[in-house]
């Protein structure tokens, strides 16, 4: 697979000389695991060298920012900690508006959940005794007692933020759980939801990357449509979609929001965009035609690169949304044919 039909040449715009802030998700995006996705320290050097601002915006609770920026570093993707902002901040943020700093907070996660609350003067602990407030982050030694702990506080009375809800996340050896299925757990024992949730698709976390590293024509590249995608829309900035991570190409299909690019990985913004436009019923890209074949209920998108089909049927999705409804796409009343890809 290669991403469309498009090498960089210099006399055609590169999709990133339409932004002046790349603002990225990492897992999925820009890594896997601990693997970096192909081709992502080139892409993030090719738009530092043509003056874009980068920002480095992670659901992923579990490190500080000081070793999210070491971890990229050492993938060959140039990073500053000044440039990284985590759920777990944006939670600690948050829980200020229930507890005043100085007071005992519970943590479940990691280092990253731990940093963000004594930075700004909280007493942060991995006991619960005399805790006021119970901070909820991934990390990959949260363990059952640490669950059953956070319960017992909050039946208590605690306030309850959870650094974000991602339900999974890609890792080198497959998909794993995420921190929205442990505040699953909690929330079977509580019956009820967290007083707040710090991570994408809350606005605070774009409103905080912003602050940091600002842009008036800014660009949000992600690999989940409930996080990234979803936050892009709630501050109004154009997104971009990879398929480096947990959404798979019929996901797109399926999918109750549009990404305003889709890129088979941040390779996608060092390379010309070949975009979509309508032709009679039907929209072209690049080599591609999706048509409706209204006697199956399907959209066929033949013709160019497994990428231009998608985004010439993606194009003719949202077109026909408004005559059919976005249940018929997703709910599967409508499907999609892209051949063989
Ligand atoms: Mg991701």
């Amino acid at each position: 697979m290669s991403d469309v039909g498009s090498q960089p040449i210099d006399l055609r715009l590169k999709l990133l000389d339409k932004f002046d802030a790349i603002y990225f998700d990492l897992d999925g995006v820009l890594y896997r695991g601990l693997s970096a996705v192909d081709g992502a320290a080139e892409a993030v050097r090719n738009i530092l060298e043509a003056g874009c601002g980068v920002a480095f915006v992670t659901n992923n609770a579990s490190r500080t920012p000081d070793e999210v920026a070491s971890h990229l570093m050492e993938l060959g993707i140039p990073a500053k900690a000044s440039e990284v902002i985590t759920s777990s901040q944006v939670a600690v943020e948050i829980l200020q508006q229930y507890v005043q700093p100085g007071e005992r907070v519970f943590v479940v996660g990691g280092d990253g959940v731990e940093q963000a609350l004594t930075a700004v003067g909280y007493v942060a602990s991995r006991d619960s005794h005399g805790c006021v407030a119970v901070v909820q982050g991934f990390g990959p030694a949260v363990s059952w007692r640490d669950l059953a702990q956070a319960s017992y506080l909050i039946q208590g009375g605690a306030t309850w933020i959870a650094t974000n809800l991602d339900s999974t996340f890609p890792t080198a050896s497959g998909i794993a759980p995420g921190n929205g299925s442990l505040v699953d757990a909690v929330r079977n024992a509580v019956g009820r939801d967290p007083d707040g949730v710090g991570g994408k698709p809350d606005r605070s976390m774009i409103d905080r990357t912003m602050a940091a590293v600002p842009g008036d024509r800014p660009l949000l590249v992600g690999d989940r449509y409930d996080t990234d995608i979803a936050a892009g829309i709630a501050v109004g900035i154009p997104t971009m979609l990879v398929l480096s991570g947990v959404t798979q190409i019929l996901d797109v299909w399926s999918a109750s929001l549009r990404a305003d690019y889709l890129c088979e990985s941040v390779q996608g913004l060092i390379h010309t965009y070949v975009d979509s436009t309508i032709s009679g019923e039907d929209y072209v890209c690049g080599g591609a035609r999706a048509t409706f074949v209204a006697l199956d209920m399907c959209v066929r998108s033949t013709g160019g690169t497994w990428l231009e089909r998608l985004r010439a049927a993606d194009s003719l999705k949202w077109d026909m949304v408004t005559e059919f409804g976005l249940d018929a796409f997703t709910q599967g009343r409508i499907t999609l044919d892209l051949g063989v890809l």
